[in-house]
């Protein structure tokens, strides 16, 4: 379309919509991007990046513990919420320019403002009137809320990102990645915490062992763990504290705390952004439905990342930026992402990290699977005398003996599992696995020399002698 402002218009500018930007316009396309709030989005500036950072604050608490057990003595160590907020909220800004630098670099137009759809060619950009040829949805997610009595005394990840002060005592909901990140970082900086959550074990669609074994070594911590328990209402006192009312087989009724923090998952960010002007079919959470290419059924319109409500990780986010613009732009040389086998962790205290099938999932599929298992305290820990046990653990096609999936919870468990991903998604065999050497001493080397084998079937979790959840 000759009289277009833009070859693709990007509406939101966190990581899906940026790749799909630059790549488009190293394509030579005439490229713009509307972002609402801040460049760099859910991940950079209230998502993965400022969480890491809060991870890493919090871990100092077991880090000068440990210490002792090495013959260091720090004494005076004292913890300031405002100054590590500060420090964080310093670097998120420097990464939100590097954003809009990288950007403009490559001649893509950022704009400040909302964009909305007037109808399947022209947008509304804060009173602007634009017409794209090609628009990408690229708006993400929102934390939802349940709508209990008093919802509205809670916060999300959001506002936990920009609290004014450390609440002494907080009570987070749900199991998800989040719900167990921020308890981890929260209790690491000195809080109370509870995790109530409503299903019979954190960290649902995960294997058992690690839901299990996570929840073992959180509650080891001191993090209370509520399970099969749901915050009914949430009620303000006069002194300022929260009472969250909770049902459940945990024995408890109520919780008095400083905040309730909801992590009851995300919902595709879609509301008002006029996508029935064009027709833009939606599923039931309101995700804009797209094909392996990210197109939606109007065929010049796409969406990537968690606006699709499929995967909603930052890296698979990325690489459908990178096939809308390479689909668009690259001379019919787009490969679809292959959703199978992403890798991910949960960056909980200690760290999970996954890839591939689990235990459940692998049996589900094939009958029966070879389960290769490892339990173990860690060296550093001989001298700390700290009880935290790391776990690890293969699933093994029988047949081919292809290793189906990896999972591990321990320290370093992220670092650990992008490097098996690799294998898993290669589809090597355990064989492949045993005959590489491991390096020594090291947690990682496990994956390498595990020998003793389970056989999980169908039968035997029928019989009731499977791995409970
Ligand atoms: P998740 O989907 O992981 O977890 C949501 C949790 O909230 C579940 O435990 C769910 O329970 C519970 N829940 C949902 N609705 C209600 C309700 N009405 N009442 C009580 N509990 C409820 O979502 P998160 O918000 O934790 O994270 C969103 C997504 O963001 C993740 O799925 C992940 O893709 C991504 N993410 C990735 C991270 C990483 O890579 N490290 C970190 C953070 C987020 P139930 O299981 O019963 O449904």
């Amino acid at each position: 379309m000759s009289s277009c402002d833009y070859d693709l218009f990007v509406i939101g500018g966190g990581s899906g919509g940026v790749r799909a930007s630059r790549i488009a316009a190293g394509f030579g396309a005439k490229v713009g991007v509307a972002e609402q709030y801040r460049y760099g989005g859910t991940c950079v500036i209230r998502g993965c990046v400022p969480k890491k950072l809060l991870v890493y604050a919090a871990h100092f608490r077991e880090d000068f513990e440990d210490a002792a057990g090495f013959g260091w003595r720090l004494e005076g160590a004292r913890f300031s919420w405002p100054d590590l907020i500060e420090a964080k909220n310093r670097e998120i800004g420097r990464l939100e320019g590097v954003y809009v630098r990288l950007l403009e670099e490559c001649g893509v137009r950022p704009l400040r403002g909302r964009a909305t759809l007037l109808d399947a060619h022209a947008l509304d950009v804060s009173g602007q009137r634009i017409i794209a040829a090609n628009i990408l949805v690229a708006t993400g997610g929102w934390p939802h809320v349940p709508g209990i009595p008093g919802a509205e005394h809670c916060i999300t990840s959001n506002e936990a990102f920009e609290l004014p002060e450390l609440p002494r005592r907080i009570l987070i909901v749900g199991g998800g990645y989040i719900a167990v990140e921020f308890a981890g970082i929260f209790h690491g900086l000195g809080s109370e915490v509870t995790l109530c959550y409503r299903g019979e074990q954190i960290l649902r669609g995960f294997d058992s062992g690690v839901r299990q074994h996570l929840s073992r070594e959180i509650a080891r911590k001191g993090i209370r763990v509520l399970l099969r328990s749901e915050v009914t209402a949430v009620e303000r006192s006069d002194d300022g504290s929260l009472l969250a009312r909770i049902a459940g087989v945990a024995g408890i009724a109520s919780s008095r705390c400083d905040a309730v923090m909801c992590a009851t998952g995300r919902r595709p960010s879609t509301r008002g952004l006029g996508l029935e002007n064009a027709g833009v079919r939606l599923d039931a959470q309101g995700g804009v439905v797209v094909d392996p290419y990210g197109r939606s059924n109007v065929s010049h319109i796409f969406a990537v990342g968690d606006v699709t409500n499929r995967i909603a990780l930052t890296p698979v986010a990325i690489r459908e930026g990178q096939v809308v613009a390479t689909t668009l732009f690259g001379g019919g040389h787009a490969v679809p992402v292959d959703h199978e086998s992403v890798p991910s962790a949960v960056f909980s205290q200690p760290p999970v990290g996954t890839v591939g099938l689990s235990e459940e999932d692998a049996v589900e599929r094939f009958g029966e699977v070879d389960i290769y298992q490892a339990e173990f305290r860690p060296l550093k820990h001989t001298l700390t005398g700290r009880e935290e046990r790391t776990l690890m653990k293969l699933v093994v096609e029988p047949g081919t003996q292809r290793v189906l999936g990896a999972h591990m919870v321990g320290a370093d468990a992220p670092e650990v599992i992008q490097g098996i991903a690799i294998s898993v998604k290669a589809g090597l065999t355990k064989q492949q696995f045993d005959a590489t050497v491991g390096i020594h001493p090291t947690a990682a080397e496990e994956f390498v020399t595990m020998r003793a084998k389970r056989v999980s079937s169908r039968a035997a979790a029928v019989r009731g002698s499977g791995q409970p959840v």
